[in-house]
């Protein structure tokens, strides 16, 4: 046998005996592997991240990715690596850049959320961003083909169980800590866990006005309490607690910080001026400290 012909014959076994065994860097950039069955798919340091679990009885996404390009990498990606359907799609948070690609998953997938995420998703909504998607590249013209917005088709309330095949979903709604419903996936033998957005890695977040530090920090407690092994946020590569960590530092920094100064009497604008985290001048999205003093402001004044 030439080289070519068992080349040819491995790429055979690989397709159609094997699926099993396809491996994350077959999937392209961006996709690792975090346990057997269970990729993530992070296409760089800071766009949102998307991620697929593959049981018996069929996939669980989890967020459906923010290009529309991504999204259908993604469906590639599960296509190579099972011919079993998404049953499942959950959102963690209602923020377009993890639910505007909803179509292409469903049908066949369920989405779910907690309760709220479907008025806050048609408050959000943008009924352009098809056309204006489309207007940019023709590749994404194609990829955006069929594009409306789907709201969950099951709401919960604060938590729901989902068993699939032989893996078990644990989803706990996490209150005020960035969306108007923002949900974190367990799975609890597997000890991965999905925070959300909650924390990202090694990121400034856009606190809007609804967030609530204390409640951010005790969904950080919470998470860590599950003892989880991989932890994959809303945005950035899959990693472990240590991002609930850096984040606990940063926001208790934070507080301290513009605690002292408007304890002396300064202005939220006075500050907003005045202070530098500059512990982390490495994270990205520098912009967003003004929205994180805002947020400690209104912490320190209540
Ligand atoms: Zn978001």
């Amino acid at each position: 046998m030439k080289i070519g012909s068992i080349g040819a014959l491995f790429v055979w076994l690989m397709t159609f005996e094997f699926p099993f065994i396809v491996r994350a860097q077959d999937l392209g950039a961006g996709f690792t592997k975090v346990k057997d069955g269970i990729y993530v798919f992070a296409p760089d340091a800071t766009t949102t991240t998307c991620s697929f679990i593959v049981t018996q009885e069929g996939v669980v996404m989890i967020d459906s990715c923010n290009s529309p390009l991504d999204s259908r990498k993604m469906l590639a990606a599960v296509k190579k690596v099972t011919d079993k359907p998404i049953v499942f799609l959950i959102d963690t948070e209602t923020h377009n850049d993890h639910t505007g690609n909803h179509f292409i998953f469903s049908p066949p997938a369920t989405i779910i959320n907690h309760e709220g995420a479907g008025a806050a998703m048609r408050k959000e909504f943008d009924p352009k961003r098809g056309e204006t998607l489309a207007a940019k590249s023709p590749d994404l013209r194609d990829a955006v083909q069929g594009y409306k917005m789907i709201t969950p088709h099951i709401e919960y309330k604060d938590k729901m169980t989902i068993h699939l095949g032989e893996r078990t979903f644990e989803l706990m709604y996490l209150k005020n800590v960035h969306s108007e419903a923002d949900t974190a996936i367990w799975l609890p033998k597997e000890r991965v866990l999905f925070a959300a957005s909650a924390a990202n890695v090694r990121r400034f977040l856009n606190l809007r006005p609804s967030v609530v530090i204390a409640d951010v920090l005790a969904s950080y407690k919470l998470m860590k309490s599950l003892n989880p092994e991989v932890v994959v946020t809303g945005h950035g590569p899959a990693t472990t607690t240590k991002v609930f960590d850096e984040y606990e530092g940063f926001y208790t920094l934070l507080l301290k910080r513009v605690g002292e100064m408007a304890a002396q009497g300064k202005s939220l604008d006075g500050i907003k001026k005045e202070l530098k985290m500059t512990e982390y001048a490495d994270w990205h999205d520098q912009n967003r400290l003004g929205v994180n003093i805002e947020a400690a402001y209104r912490s320190v004044k209540k």
